[in-house]
């Protein structure tokens, strides 16, 4: 690092010299680590968000934006496997495994597979669904009390099927929502294109869960650095940590231009680069990039009233004031940065399937984005044993930006001593051993 330091040009060697020194330092200003920053500025703590590129910039963007305790049934699901070998070969498939050279990323499949059985799917919901839950008001609290300008809207969340036989799986399979407080409600075909006109003749039932919501990512995310920056928190953009290290009682952030940040206390909420960050410091984080597309229009003149999933398409539809977006599926294939063609086409063809119009009359924005994906589909939040000091805040995978809230106030709750608004628990990093 000094041999780093000494190539920088002079104001920045100065900046280096003269090393910053805060209360917290946040790496990582994606949804998730900006509720962090937030919770804990307006706890009382001094912040810093310390962000590579720009503020919500990665997977926080261009996301579907649905808030939903309603899918706190786990991805690792009975039958899941043998779905997922099926799609193996199938390029357009919404959960796919690009085969490939990657001991981390087989090691994650069988430990995911290896859950995907009826009793640990039921016994994981419970965490799950807590989290979710909280932030769901956590969330709704905030955007009331900071007037918070982000398209925010709790009038539930509708998964539609043509395929009766995969409806009625579906009803069984929601059951044990109901245990954890979740309402499901189920309506006919009839009553589901009478309740959304966006959808096409021949709706074979829909689940409606009328307790989620949804809100626009991109305008969340700077709501939240906007009233960050008003409880006092400091947020930089185009800061790139390279290495992390113990400093006296602190830690020490080293940036790529050679700046040193100094802080009593590190949270890291980089999502899914966090693996990687952490290796220096003999750390292994059970997290893999999925990689997710979407597909942002202007509103189209027909759009449906609340977000849908459409089950046999696997796309998701979510239609804001101000726009209108196709996203989903699930890929595998490490940092693959290729927006492929073949996973967008699908997006639009589902969509065709299902909605009168299923696209927007003007094309925004083609995107992908990568989960931060754990295999046991819960984050890893709280401190880190035997590094003090050291908090994560990662590994939200397919709902982070439902997580978010509830995230914020439990790190801020753990990293001032109050009593946890839930129990952290589940989210320790020491259940991966
Ligand atoms: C297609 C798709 C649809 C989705 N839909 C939903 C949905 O409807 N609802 C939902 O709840 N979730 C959804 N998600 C998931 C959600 O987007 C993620 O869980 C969430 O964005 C993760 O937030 P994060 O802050 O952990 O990660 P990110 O947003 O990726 O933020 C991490 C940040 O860390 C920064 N960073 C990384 N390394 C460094 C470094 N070395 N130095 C400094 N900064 C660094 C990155 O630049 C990035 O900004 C979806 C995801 C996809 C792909």
């Amino acid at each position: 690092m000094p041999a780093r330091i000494s190539r920088c040009p002079r104001s920045i060697a100065a900046d280096a010299v003269a090393e910053r020194r805060d209360d917290v330092l946040v790496v990582g200003g994606g949804v998730v680590g900006l509720a962090c920053a937030q919770a804990l500025a307006a706890a009382g703590r001094g912040v810093r968000v310390l962000e590579r590129d720009h503020l919500g910039g990665a997977t926080s963007r261009g996301n579907c934006g649905t808030l939903t305790p309603s899918h706190a049934l786990p991805l690792a699901a009975p039958g899941m496997v043998g779905k997922a070998l099926g799609w193996m070969l199938k390029p357009d498939a919404p959960f796919l495994v690009r085969p490939r050279f990657d001991p981390a990323l087989w090691a994650w499949l069988l430990r995911f597979a290896a859950r995907c059985d009826a009793r640990t799917f039921v016994a994981a919901i419970a965490p799950k669904a807590a989290l979710l839950s909280t932030s769901q008001v956590l969330l709704a609290d905030l955007v009331e009390s900071r007037k918070l300008d982000c398209g925010y809207r709790r009038d539930g969340f509708v998964y539609v099927f043509r395929d009766a036989r995969a409806f009625h799986a579906a009803v069984d399979s929601h059951v044990p929502l109901r245990e954890h407080g979740i309402v499901v409600e189920q309506w006919d075909g009839a009553r589901a294109e009478a309740e959304e006109p966006a959808l096409k003749p021949g709706v074979a039932g829909a689940l409606f869960f009328p307790g989620d919501g949804h809100l626009r990512p991109e305008r969340y995310t700077a709501e939240l650095a906007r009233i960050a920056r008003e409880d006092g928190a400091a947020i930089e953009e185009g800061v790139e940590i390279v290495a992390l290290e113990r400093d006296g009682e602190g830690w020490r952030a080293i940036a790529a231009n050679g700046r040193r940040f100094h802080a009593r206390e590190l949270l890291l909420a980089s999502g899914p680069w966090a693996a990687r960050m952490v290796r220096g410091l003999g750390l292994r984080l059970p997290i893999v990039p999925g990689k997710g597309y979407s597909i942002t229009y202007d509103r189209p003149a027909i759009t449906p009233r609340r977000p849908l999933v459409l089950k046999e398409q696997s796309v998701c539809v979510t239609a804001w004031d101000d726009g209108f977006r196709l996203g989903s599926t699930m890929e595998f294939a490490g940092f693959d940065a290729r927006l492929t063609r073949a996973r967008l086409d699908a997006l639009e063809r589902g969509a065709a399937t299902a909605l009168h119009e299923p696209v927007g009359p003007v094309k925004r924005e083609e995107w992908f984005g990568w989960r931060p994906m754990t295999w046991d589909d819960l984050p890893i939040l709280g401190a880190v044993p035997g590094h003090r000091g050291l908090w994560l805040a990662v590994g939200h995978g397919m709902m982070g930006m439902g997580m978010s809230a509830a995230t914020g106030r439990l790190l801020t709750d753990l990293m001032t001593g109050r009593a946890p608004v839930i129990d952290a628990a589940p989210y320790a990093i020491t259940r991966f051993g």
